[in-house]
């Protein structure tokens, strides 16, 4: 349908059938911010230039060769207009109709599909929706595209429209090649007017356009999309400079990882860690720090889906081709193609940080220091890689240098013939666990044990259950079955005699009564040899270390959650000594049962009721000294 101006060589032309009804849903609904009109512009202007650059390559014949090719953005705050002026392929009468006059018509898309396979590869092209262009109605009551196509024969043209319902095109004589598109602002758009205002808008969504884009003559995209060069040719201070940029910092990265892959989908990135975690100095959790791109153009801004929480840490971009985007080209329409990808990294992740591990062990040292926090919330959170995560795990063992770390792995390696369990035992501190009675049966037996020091470890353990199909198990464990010499063990039995055993039955039964429901049973200990006594968990799932991150959540800091078995040690002359005190002195003894609890208890890293404790012992220690 057309109806002719009354101009001569002027036409005005309706929109297409329903057209009128899209424009309307692209100008009002489409996009949650007004500010996306330039990114779209600008994408269509990089378009332009890219297939301008391509059909240079051919060796075509073009008007204004001479021209750099580029991008420039003006504002004019008397007139309220932006002006987007590109130096690319242009269009012509036909052109400017059938892409400006055809919603979800993209020339973009057509052009790509002529390509052969080869220049595919070569030519990167945004546009595929044919909606993009009418984004700049959001913000314009008119808006003019002045343009001249490359063809030396052509002849400039100019398209102009409201938005509403039709547009008119005439010619527009003497112009250089490329599109100049002015936006007449509306008045509640009058803010884009304003040169800082449009830069900001540039640098968030087209950085890393290939092209030149000079706001008021002053280039603003000076940082190039690295993750879309080949590593061989990229210099470490190329990627400290652009660390710094996407990552807003000021210091080096402490490590990075720059990968391409086509399969299952094209992607493309570069992340980066940073030199320390700001969450580990307390100021907050950190935002998520991978924006999303497709071919170069900002899709999602710290993106709190492309990769897992647990990377959060991670700063830099994800640059996937292959994104299914919905068409306001701001939100992903297919959720398992993004799980894919953030599948796919994240794995190819992982596994750069076992490499780093492997051929940098200093650089792996650090970054555990720093985010080992982060993998740790990783093995609790993310069952997909949690064995990947266990690999990179690190802790101090009863067989490391204080202060050196080993992971799961060098433990297995190291591991005895007979042992078939990984043995881990929490407290405060090294030197805590070194004193208590949780390592006598292991020292005693050679056995390697695993020290976890932070809080959350026995958690992450419990996660992992298994690693390298050996059970993690607690030391704390009342069930905890040692190997070791099992001759030696039936041995020491038979060597207690008949009359001491039946001693010691009589004592446990006794002290059972006197702690009452505070313990679920008091037995005979095979592990101790020094110590009198020891806390253990008959369930076997719930560590000390676990139970007393629990009482530190909640209110009740005395709180009990799972029953513990007192195991005691009837050879140490305290337990033997407490058996005659019995006979002697019921009540004094009683006190002696409950102090023996209040102090394993403590040795279990869990905290007693000290008012109590504190006065039982002085009234002990009175006797004491009285005797
Ligand atoms: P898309 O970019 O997804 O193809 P748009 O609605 O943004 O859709 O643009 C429609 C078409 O108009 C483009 O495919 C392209 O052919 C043409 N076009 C838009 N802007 C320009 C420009 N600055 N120079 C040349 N052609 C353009
Ligand atoms: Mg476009």
């Amino acid at each position: 349908m057309s109806t002719e101006n009354a101009q001569p060589h002027a036409e005005t032309k309706e929109f297409q059938a329903e057209v009128k009804k899209l424009l309307d849903i692209v100008i009002h609904s489409l996009y949650t911010e007004r500010e996306i009109f330039l990114r779209e512009l600008v994408s269509n202007a990089a378009d332009a230039l890219e297939k301008y650059r391509h059909q240079s390559l051919l060796g075509e014949e073009s008007f204004d060769s001479h021209l750099p090719l580029e991008i420039g953005i003006e504002v004019d705050d008397d007139k309220k207009t932006v002006t987007i002026t590109d130096t690319g392929i242009g269009m012509d009468r036909g052109e400017l109709e059938a892409n400006l006059g055809t919603i979800a018509h993209s020339g973009s898309k057509t052009f790509f599909t002529k390509l052969d396979d080869a220049a595919k590869k070569d030519v990167n092209l945004i546009g595929q929706f044919g909606v993009g262009f009418y984004a700049a109605f959001m913000v314009g009551d008119k808006v003019t595209v002045q343009s001249r196509s490359y063809r030396p024969e052509d002849t400039g043209h100019q398209w102009e429209s409201d938005g509403a319902g039709s547009f008119t095109i005439s010619a527009c004589p003497g112009i250089r090649r490329g599109t100049k598109i002015i936006i007449q602002l509306k008045a509640d758009a009058h803010e884009f007017a304003n040169h800082t205002r449009i830069k900001s808008i540039i640098k968030r969504y087209s950085s890393f356009v290939s092209f030149p884009i000079k706001v008021a003559g002053e280039a603003v995209n000076t940082v190039q999309a690295l993750w879309a060069r080949s590593k061989g040719d990229i210099k470490d201070e190329e990627y400290t400079e652009f660390y710094k940029f996407v990552g807003n910092a000021v210091e080096e990265p402490l490590l990075h990882l720059h990968f391409s892959a086509d399969a299952p989908l094209a992607i493309k990135a570069l992340l980066f860690a940073p030199e320390a975690s700001i969450e580990k100095l307390g100021f907050g959790r950190t935002e998520p720090g991978v924006s999303l791109y497709c071919r170069r153009v900002l899709i999602d801004q710290h993106s709190k889906t492309i990769l897992p929480e647990w990377l959060r840490f991670l700063k830099g971009v994800i640059d996937s081709e292959d994104l299914p985007l919905n068409i306001s080209r701001q939100a992903l329409q297919d959720n398992a193609l993004v799980a894919k990808i953030n599948k796919v990294v994240t794995s190819r992740f992982l596994k750069h940080l076992s490499e780093v591990a492997k051929d940098e062990p200093e650089t792996y040292e650090k970054f555990w220091g720093e985010f080992g926090f982060f993998l740790k919330e990783g093995v609790v959170s993310d069952f997909l890689h949690r064995e990947a995560l266990g690999k990179l795990l690190r802790f101090e063992s009863s067989k490391s240098e204080p202060g050196k770390l080993i992971s799961l792995a060098e433990y297995v390696a190291r591991m005895g013939e007979g042992q078939k369990e990984i043995y881990y035992i929490s407290g405060p501190s090294r030197e805590a666990i070194e004193a208590g009675p949780y390592i006598e049966a292991f020292r005693k037996r050679d056995l390697e044990i695993i020290y976890t020091l932070d809080p959350i470890d026995d958690f992450v353990f419990s996660h992992l259950a298994i690693f390298d199909e050996k059970q993690l198990v607690s030391a704390d464990r009342g069930d905890l079955k040692l190997p070791g010499d099992p001759a030696e063990e039936e041995k020491e039995e038979k060597a207690a005699d008949d009359a001491e055993k039946a001693a010691t039955a009589g004592l446990t039964a006794w002290m059972k009564e006197v702690l009452g429901d505070r313990v679920k049973e008091v037995m005979e200990s095979k592990r101790l040899d020094d110590s009198p006594a020891i806390i253990v968990n008959p369930d076997g799932f719930l560590t000390s270390s676990m139970e007393r991150l629990m009482r530190s959540s909640g209110q009740q800091g005395m709180q009990q959650f799972g029953a513990k078995n007192l195991e005691i040690n009837g050879r140490h002359p305290l337990l033997k000594g407490l058996a005659e005190l019995k006979e002697k002195d019921e009540p004094f003894a009683r006190s002696v049962v409950e102090q023996i609890y209040d102090n394993a208890m403590i040795q279990a890293g869990l905290m007693v009721e000290p008012r109590s404790m504190v006065k039982r012992s002085y009234e002990i220690l009175a006797r004491l000294v009285q005797s």
